[in-house]
């Protein structure tokens, strides 16, 4: 089965045993524990809902399908997912090799919690070189952790490379692949080991949930990872599991058209004197346009471009859209903009920001599934602005 055919139907085969009504979408299950008539037994496989429960479980088949995967978890959030793959793997005084490319919480997780509270080291490279990651592996490396495309950038990193050189050392490799969504790149088949998502983005689609998933094919990571996540806690209502399954049966269309209306975009925005430059790794002008067209099945629906202006009138232009949102996060139907070194980014020192290339002028947007004309007719209104 394909994609879109997988999104649809995984987890929520019709059920027509003695007492099902052959429902086509899964019921949601918000009982917290399950009543047994023998003490071992449990009556149809559950006990207690944080442990299992048959709306979140339908997700998480709908979910490992989608990444072609033998197993998926279903997180209370895209970080409560990453603390848990991070606790499971890494110990104190044992490291994390990273890409210095990161979404801000994970940062936040890293440095603060991981490096600060449990002793863990991180070693952040720019992974856009996969020999930058060879350099610092050492004995003491438990995990090496990627994002592809990076936020807000859209650096890449070559994820099949990287898993060759982990994996002659025997070190796991996790990739955040929720920029890409698992329509457009699929990291376990380019031979990484666990993959985690942000569902809260295009998986769910609709600005409704926040949620988190973790993919993996290994047996041995499923069972530490099921294990953890039961133990921490981190696990996903059953109502949220329900709008994330509704979410993931149109993610096809949803994908194909946020990549067709983030090109159009990025085109728009190429022609503008306003516009210093444009990234999407759709433009043959993307420094790793060849990588992305190698590792992902389409460009995806996020781009950010620099405006030649003073902050003010940058500010003016952002207030002046009236289709876009000016609002923090991305991947739902309705399209966004934002300023990351003074939204998304500003938790990332200044000095940082610059060496890692965000200006004050980028601006971010999460290109929507609207009328691709109507989001250009309200930009090129918010231009007469600057
Ligand atoms: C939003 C996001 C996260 C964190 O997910 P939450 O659901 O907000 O916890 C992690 N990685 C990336 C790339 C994100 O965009």
């Amino acid at each position: 089965m394909r994609i879109e055919t997988k999104a649809i139907h995984v987890g929520e085969e019709p059920d027509f045993r003695a007492g099902s009504y052959g429902d086509v979408t899964s019921p949601i299950h918000l009982s917290s524990t399950f009543a047994t008539l023998d003490i071992d037994r449990p009556t149809g496989g559950y006990d207690y809902s944080r442990s299992g429960n048959p709306t979140r479980n339908a997700l998480e088949q709908k979910l490992a399908a989608i990444e072609n995967a033998d197993h998926g978890l279903a997180f209370s959030s895209g970080l409560a997912a990453e603390s848990t793959v991070c606790l499971s793997l890494v110990k104190p005084g044992e490291n994390i090799v990273a890409f210095n490319d990161l979404y801000g919480g994970t940062r936040r997780l890293f440095d603060q919690i991981l490096a600060g509270d449990f002793s863990i080291g991180i070693r952040y490279v720019d992974a856009r070189d996969p020999e930058n990651i060879k350099k610092v592996i050492d004995s003491k490396t438990k995990l090496v952790y990627l994002e592809s495309p990076t936020n807000p950038l859209l650096k890449m990193a070559d994820i099949k490379s990287i898993s060759d050189i982990a994996h002659e050392r025997d070190i796991p490799v996790a990739v955040d692949n929720t920029f890409a969504s698992p329509y457009f790149q699929n990291p376990l088949d380019l031979d990484a080991d666990i993959v985690i998502h942000s569902t809260t983005k295009y998986i769910n689609g609709h600005s409704d949930s926040i949620g988190g998933a973790v993919m993996v094919n290994r047996d041995d990571l499923y069972s530490r990872f099921k294990f953890e996540q039961n133990a921490i806690g981190a696990i996903l209502s059953p109502f949220d599991s329900f709008l994330v399954m509704r979410g993931i049966r149109t993610l096809g269309v949803r994908m194909r058209q946020h990549a067709e209306n983030a090109m159009k975009i990025a085109e728009f925005l190429e022609t503008r004197n306003e516009v210093k430059k444009v990234i999407y790794p759709g433009l043959t002008s993307h420094p790793q346009h060849d990588l992305a067209g190698k590792q992902m099945k389409g460009f995806g629906g996020m781009l950010s471009f620099e405006l030649e202006a003073k902050a003010e009138k940058i500010e003016k232009f952002l207030k002046t859209l009236k289709v876009f949102s000016l609002a923090e996060s991305l991947g739902g139907v309705e399209s966004l903009i934002e300023i990351p070194a003074r939204m998304t980014h500003k938790g990332v020192p200044s000095s940082e920001r610059k060496s890692l290339g965000i200006s004050d002028s980028l601006i971010r947007m999460s290109a929507g599934i609207e009328n691709v004309q109507d989001l250009i007719e309200d930009l090129e209104n918010a231009f007469l602005t600057l």
